[in-house]
């Protein structure tokens, strides 16, 4: 049955669950063993329904899912329909927007997995944040659009993700990066220029007054626990998704 490790209740907001899934315990085999979430990474349909479907069964309600692009696009659950490999969708999208009694997934391999909640409860984001959702200001987005609903006091979640040592970037686009987003400046363990989005994000967070912030510890591209695209390109194969989810009870 696919793993969830949710996060402590003391950590998170009043009915907010935060879970983490990682690549143990799954139904899929060879690059994708064996937990893959995504159907559109070329493994086996049924390998991954299994995988999801025991997921739900974790998360005790129906889990609202993305075609993640790299945009800035933030959906509501409320839109979601049910797509036609039988999941609630809302179409290509980059956060979802949850309300109590509804669960939502974004699923990584190396880009960022963040959650933006309501300290009171009544809403909740996950969030696809790669290079170009944070370049394009994806978190103050949804920081903005979870502001407009009422919310007031906001805390915020950052998973598992690639780190600064292991992103590597030609030069160029590192330094344009740097430039822009001091706080994304790092050296790899090679020397070479890297990126660490998860420190532009927590800088971005907290430019918007989001008032606690967590970050996960855990790199994808040198743990072996989670999936990580980078490392499987690097090793010439394919790879799997695992995903965060915030559910509102
Ligand atoms: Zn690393």
């Amino acid at each position: 049955m696919t793993h969830i490790e949710w996060l402590s209740s003391a950590c998170s907001p009043a009915g907010v669950r935060i879970g983490v899934t990682n690549r143990h315990a799954g139904f899929s085999v060879g690059d994708y063993a064996s937990a893959n979430l995504g159907f559109h990474v070329g493994d086996d349909p049924e390998a991954v329904r299994a995988n999801r479907d025991s997921l739900t069964a974790l998360v005790g309600c129906d889990i609202t899912w993305m075609s993640q692009v790299h945009g800035t696009h933030i959906a509501s659950a409320d839109e979601a329909e049910w797509g036609p490999l039988g999941y609630l969708s809302v179409g290509q999208a980059d956060a979802i927007i949850v309300a109590p009694g509804q669960a939502g997934a974004v699923m990584v391999a190396d880009c960022v997995p963040l959650v933006i909640a309501d300290t009171q409860g009544r809403y909740a984001a996950v969030v696809h944040a790669g290079r170009r959702g944070f370049e394009q200001g994806i978190a103050q987005r949804v920081v903005q659009a979870l502001r407009d609903r009422g919310v007031a006091e906001l805390e915020a979640y950052i998973g598992p993700a690639i780190c600064g040592k292991c992103y590597e970037l030609p030069d160029q686009m590192a330094h344009e990066l740097w430039r822009q987003f001091p706080h994304t400046r790092a050296i790899t363990a090679q020397g070479s220029a890297g990126i660490d989005i998860r420190s532009g994000l927590v800088a971005q967070l907290r430019q918007c007054q989001v008032s606690r912030i967590r970050t996960s510890s855990v790199c994808t591209y040198e743990s072996t626990d989670y999936f990580s695209h980078r490392r499987a390109t690097h090793q010439g194969q394919a790879t799997g998704r695992f995903a965060v989810i915030a559910a509102l009870s």
